[in-house]
């Protein structure tokens, strides 16, 4: 067992982390999908969706081969309606809620024809969104993920001037960086970035981190407001002994790798646990068979009924090969030479419900011991806790305090996304960046 690089053939890496969401391959496939939808009233795919794209008016103006209006729909109400067609938990949202459910017949396919849509947008550079006159008002932005992104193309499109301050080389935040390298390409992320970006009047300036590079009372000063979406971004440990052997690894850092670098450059273990069931989880573990890992395991210390991640993530770690051991927690890791070769877990047993009703995991006194030479840790991930104390901005435990929506107690400082709900959806954050320069836009123009 020993965790190296250049596991697979370069044919076969480029087929492990190939599109898993392929789009439809003709134009008619389309039409014969979007002529199921029943265009309800009241519908409830728009009602799910968190930048409430109206579902049915996109999907009637392709039955219309309308693929302009369709995008305006869409894009409208969600910026990064491309990106979130490939990476949105559709299953738990939009086609979730779809009244085929109802019918016991198969949903209808939202994400693919928001997809088809916004993928010609895209590819054409159509510009759907005319920019105001500039009004000579300047906004700073720390972040370009997607809150980011979102509160820029709303600024700009009222003519306000925006600069966004970015500590990576690229934009597009956890899409670019944290979400699996087989649901969004490096490539479409930055056509992505660029597409927004095209209104005019963003500009983004890259290697600049809060902190470090830059201060909020030098933005304060610079800017007539400034909005905070630096998202979050540490991994939580696992608090354990022998968590700093070599092989231990975080999620995000993994991730990370492998979408800034060649697959083949990427170390993966043989035996590889992961802990944790989140989405992030998922990615890791999925990721790193399709590195070439002989086995993962997901270690999860509830059961299946509280996992946070989705059936439908879940059934791509199975299909993956991926084993999962519920109940389980890790106690220790175990070394040899410095190296990680097993993990101890306790076995876990579900408590009585809290006032919540969540029922929490309490050891059942008996443990299980797994040999491993790679651990990857899921466990969540925590605010960036001492750089918004240090700026004295409101916080819960590191989580930015906001009034209606996105108002710190910073004076002409607003905040979104991750860094105030700890850790969302990418469609989340879109939202909070609307609702961001909706309160900046009525901050700077009172
Ligand atoms: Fe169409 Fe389903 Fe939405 Fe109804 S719920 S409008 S059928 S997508």
């Amino acid at each position: 067992m020993s965790i190296k690089n250049n596991h697979l053939t370069t044919p076969e890496y480029q087929e492990n982390f190939t599109d898993i969401h392929p789009p439809f391959e003709t134009q008619d496939a389309a039409l014969i999908e979007a002529n199921r939808c029943l265009f309800c009233y009241d519908p409830p795919c728009m009602k799910a969706c968190p930048t409430s794209i109206n579902v049915p008016k996109f999907i009637k103006q392709i039955t219309t081969d309308n693929i302009k209006g369709s995008a305006h729909t869409i894009l409208s109400s969600n910026i990064m309606g491309a990106g979130c067609s490939k990476v949105c938990p559709v299953e738990k949202l939009c086609e979730g809620s779809c009244v085929y459910n109802f019918m016991h017949e198969t949903p209808i396919s939202i994400a693919k024809l928001q997809r088809y849509s916004t993928e010609i947008a895209i590819k054409n550079n159509w510009q759907l969104f005319k920019r105001k006159p500039a009004t000579g008002k300047r906004v700073a932005i720390i972040g370009a993920g997607p809150a980011g992104l979102s509160c820029a193309h709303g600024l700009s499109k009222e003519g306000v001037d925006v600069t966004i301050y970015e500590k990576e080389d690229k934009g597009g935040g956890l899409m670019t960086y944290g979400i699996a390298a087989y649901k969004v390409t490096p490539e479409f992320c930055e056509a992505e970035v660029n597409y927004i970006t095209s209104i005019g009047g963003i500009e983004i300036k890259h290697n600049q981190e809060l902190g470090k590079d830059i201060s909020i009372e030098e933005l304060q000063q610079k800017y007539d407001a400034v909005y905070l979406a630096f998202g979050v971004g540490l991994a939580r440990q696992l608090e354990i002994p022998g968590e700093n052997l070599t092989g231990v690894v975080d999620a995000i850092k993994f991730i990370y790798e492998l979408r800034t670098n060649d697959f083949s450059s990427i170390k993966v273990g043989d035996k590889v646990a992961v802990v944790g069931m989140g989405m992030t989880a998922i990615d890791a573990a999925t990721q790193a068979k399709r590195l070439g890992a002989k086995e993962v395991t997901l270690i999860y210390r509830r059961t299946q009924e509280e996992m946070p991640c989705t059936e439908h993530e879940l059934n791509i770690a199975k299909l993956d090969g991926c084993a999962i051991i519920w109940l389980a927690s890790p106690k220790e890791v175990l070394g040899k030479e410095g190296k990680i070769v097993q993990l101890v877990c306790d076995v876990m047993k579900l408590g009585e419900p809290d006032a919540s009703g969540r029922r929490s995991p309490i050891t059942s006194g008996e443990t299980f011991t797994m040999d491993v030479d790679m651990l990857i840790k899921a466990a969540g991930q925590m605010p960036f806790e001492n750089l918004v104390k240090s700026n004295q901005i409101e916080n819960n435990k590191g989580k930015i305090k906001v009034e209606d929506a996105s108002v710190t107690n910073l004076k002409g400082v607003f905040a979104g996304g991750d860094c105030v709900n700890g850790g969302k959806e990418v469609v989340d954050a879109v939202q909070a960046g609307k609702d961001g320069a909706a309160a900046i836009l009525n901050f700077i123009f009172k």
